[in-house]
C-alpha cells in the first residue's frame, strides 16, 4: 500500500523566533491537521536545553512549552516535541532526561547557515566533512533513536553561507553512494526516522533527481520515513504538503517504509 501522508512531524509555531507569526499557533495547525486527515502532528519549535552548555541561538523548554496544553482534534492528535540543534562543537542541545520524557523530537545537523559567520569562508569539501562528522556525532550520541527524526537531511543549510543556491547539492553529490549506505545503514539499525521535507518546486528536474538520490539510498538501506512541512507560517503548510506528496510518489514509498513513533 502506498505511503499515506497522515502525519506532519515537524512544524514550528510562533514561539520559534524565525516564525513569530501569531497565526501560526496550535489551534490553526490543528485545523490544518483535521482538514487534511492527519492523525499525528508534532510541534517542533527550535530548542536548546537549558541544562546543556553551548547554546548559540535558541530558547529552552520553559519557552517552547508555552504551547501546552495542546488542543486535540477529533481525528488529529497533537504532540509536543522540539527541533534540537547541534552547535559548532558538535554538542547536541538536549539532555538525556528530556529526551527520555518526549514522545518524539527532530535533530538538525545542518543548520550551518545560521552558525557560520559572514567573514568565514570554507569550501565545499569542508562542509562535506562537517556534514558527515555531525551525522556521525548523532549516530554515536546514544540518544533514544526510536523517537528521533533526522531533520531535513538534504537542507541547503548544510552548505552554510556558500552563495550558490545549488552548492548544497554539489556537496551531497561529492558523497559517494557507499558512504551514504554506511550512514543510512546505521541510521536504520539504530531505528531513527528519516524526514521527507524536500520542496520539488525549488529545483529543476535534474537537480531534484540529485537530491532524491540520497533518499533512494536511504530506502535501499531499509530506512523508515516521515513527512514534515517544517512550516513556519500558515502559507507554508498546504504547498509543502503537496511537495512531500510528489516526493513520496517519485520515491514510490509504501506504508511499510513509514516511521511510526506513536503507538497507533
Ligand atoms: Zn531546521
Ligand atoms: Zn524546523
Amino acid at each position: 500500500m502506498k505511503f499515506q501522508l497522515d502525519h506532519d512531524l515537524h512544524i514550528h509555531t510562533y514561539l520559534s523566533p524565525c516564525s513569530n507569526d501569531p497565526e501560526q499557533n496550535p489551534q490553526s495547525i490543528l485545523r490544518y491537521g483535521e482538514e487534511n486527515g492527519l492523525r499525528h502532528i508534532v510541534l517542533t519549535d527550535h530548542f536548546w536545553d537549558e541544562t546543556v552548555p553551548g547554546n548559540f541561538a535558541w530558547q529552552g523548554w520553559a519557552h517552547i512549552s508555552k504551547s501546552l496544553p495542546l488542543p486535540q482534534g477529533e481525528h488529529t492528535r497533537m504532540h509536543i516535541g522540539c527541533e534540537v540543534d547541534m552547535n559548532r562543537d558538535n554538542v547536541i542541545g538536549i539532555s538525556r532526561e528530556l529526551a527520555e520524557k518526549l514522545e518524539f523530537f527532530v535533530v538538525s545537523i545542518n543548520h550551518l547557515h545560521i552558525q557560520m559567520k559572514r567573514e568565514e569562508h570554507f569550501d565545499k569539501a569542508w562542509y562535506k566533512e562537517q556534514y558527515l562528522l555531525r551525522w556521525r556525532t548523532l549516530l554515536d550520541s546514544g540518544l533514544p533513536y526510536h523517537k528521533i527524526g533526522f531533520a531535513h537531511p538534504t537542507f541547503r543549510g548544510l552548505a552554510g553561507n556558500l552563495p550558490n543556491g545549488t552548492d548544497h547539492i554539489d556537496i551531497l553529490d561529492s558523497i559517494p553512494d557507499s558512504t551514504f549506505r554506511d550512514y543510512f545503514g546505521e541510521t536504520e539499525r539504530l531505528g531513527m526516522g528519516v524526514e521527507i521535507n524536500v520542496k520539488p518546486s525549488e529545483y529543476g528536474e535534474s537537480d531534484l533527481e540529485r537530491i532524491l538520490r540520497v533518499y533512494r539510498i536511504a530506502a535501499e538501506c531499509g530506512c523508515h520515513f516521515y513527512g514534515a512541512t517544517d512550516a513556519h507560517f500558515p502559507r507554508h503548510l498546504g504547498p509543502r504538503r503537496e511537495g512531500i506528496l510528489q516526493v513520496i510518489d517519485m520515491l514510490g514509498l509504501t506504508e511499510d517504509q513509514k516511521f511510526r513513533p506513536f503507538a497507533d
